[in-house]
């Protein structure tokens, strides 16, 4: 399985020269294969590209060789990628686009070496980075690293290949999850138990402060210094935004995976067409997509179960107690239920509603399945007790903030 890991370089200044020079080569060597592809010259293959890229550069690129060879071959190895994908789903994926500076610059590195506290790249040498040092289980392979610069610092991707064993199933609730925009995410269990996870408060602030920014930097004269001031503070507000929400997704998503028998989630696609709120809509995009993802891998790690719902069901007009249909509309907060009398948060129906759709083998907690094998039949009851007693215990709506 692939685990990759995020760190932060500290890079000095000799090293900080080699990596700006590696991501410039890169681009420029994404770009030189855009080019002739789009002019029909070169086939969109890597091995193709890479081969009129070895004939070509000695005259065309005579620094070639101060870069690592990795910058180039990966280069054109994104560029292969991009094509298949568009080729492949041209709805989904657009034609590929000019690499340009300033905006996502990195670089892949193959055979690289982690050694204590430093990480070593090709042709760059051993970079020391911030954070403690990585500890990896026995057997561990390193692929590859994607050194990236953000705003004014450098990180680094390691992707690993490793061997996890197969987690033994959580016992927990069967949770449905429903993800909006005003409660970022409403977690019921089919026994109608609600929890709600706001996204984080400082996300509003960083995001009003990154408009801002952005304004500026439209306002800026091209090439001057202030707009080159400006691009690295719009980069800093973006960091800041991606990190307090990247914290709130693992955290959250590790919390459910860790806990939870199996997730029901509602296909992207439809909550997209539901909730089509303008401006917060590509906002929420990014993280409902990423928060899914988490979710996905996360679950099959910690042992528990994804599954996901039928682009058409319409979570927020069936009544999660009598599955009674209504039409309903994005204003009504609550659900009225005209057949059962049953009143409820419109997000908390559907959660509920999302939950008791599950169709998987697994079986909610109150319930030990025999034959498990976990618990011994004293355990096993003293373990239904202690559930029995939580769900008694549990408030109804229990809020949870990072
Ligand atoms: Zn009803």
């Amino acid at each position: 399985m692939h685990k990759a890991y995020r760190l932060e370089l500290d890079p000095n200044n000799v090293q900080r020269s080699s990596l700006n020079r590696a991501v410039g080569a890169r681009r420029f060597a994404f770009n030189w294969a855009l080019e002739r592809v789009s002019r029909r010259e070169l086939k969109p293959n890597q091995f193709v590209l890479i081969n009129a890229w070895n004939q070509w550069k000695h005259e065309g690129a005579p620094w070639w060789n101060e870069n690592s060879k990795f910058c180039y071959e990966e280069a054109f190895e994104d560029v292969t990628r991009a094509f298949q994908n568009f080729f492949r789903d041209p709805a989904k994926f657009k034609y590929p686009k000019f690499a340009r500076k300033n905006v996502n610059d990195r670089c892949r590195f193959r055979r690289i070496q982690l050694e204590g506290r430093y990480l070593q790249l090709p042709k760059i040498g051993c970079i020391r980075y911030k954070n403690k040092p990585l500890e990896l289980p026995p057997g561990t392979k390193l692929l590859d690293a994607t050194v990236r610069r953000v705003a004014d610092r450098w990180e680094v991707s390691i992707v690993t290949e490793q061997n996890i064993p197969d987690p033994e199933p959580i016992i927990g609730p069967i949770v449905g999850v429903d993800l909006g925009l005003t409660t970022f995410a409403t977690v019921g269990a089919q026994s109608g138990v609600v929890e709600r996870y706001q996204a984080p408060k400082p996300l509003k602030k960083a995001l009003r402060k990154l408009r801002r920014c952005q304004r500026q930097l439209s306002r800026s004269v091209k090439g001057s210094n202030r707009r080159k001031r400006c691009i690295i503070r719009v980069a800093k507000c973006h960091r800041r935004v991606f990190n307090i929400r990247n914290d709130f997704l693992h955290k959250t998503t590790s919390k459910l995976a860790r806990t939870k028998t199996a997730l029901v989630v509602e296909d992207l696609g439809v909550a997209n067409m539901i909730r089509n709120h303008k401006l917060s809509r590509c906002i929420a995009d990014v993280s409902w997509g990423s928060f899914l993802n988490m979710l996905n891998y996360k679950t099959r790690w910690y042992g528990s179960e994804l599954q996901q719902v039928d682009r058409f069901y319409p979570s927020s007009q069936i009544c999660s107690g009598c599955g009674h249909r209504q039409p309903t509309q994005l204003s009504q907060r609550t659900y009225a239920c005209p057949q059962c009398g049953a009143i409820m948060d419109r997000d908390d129906n559907a959660a509920v509603g999302l939950a008791r759709c599950y169709t998987g083998s697994r079986q909610h907690q109150e319930y030990i399945p025999p034959g498990r094998g976990k618990f011994t039949a004293e355990e096993s009851l003293e373990h239904q007790g202690d559930s029995a007693n939580r769900q008694v215990n549990a408030p109804q709506v229990a809020t949870l903030k990072f």
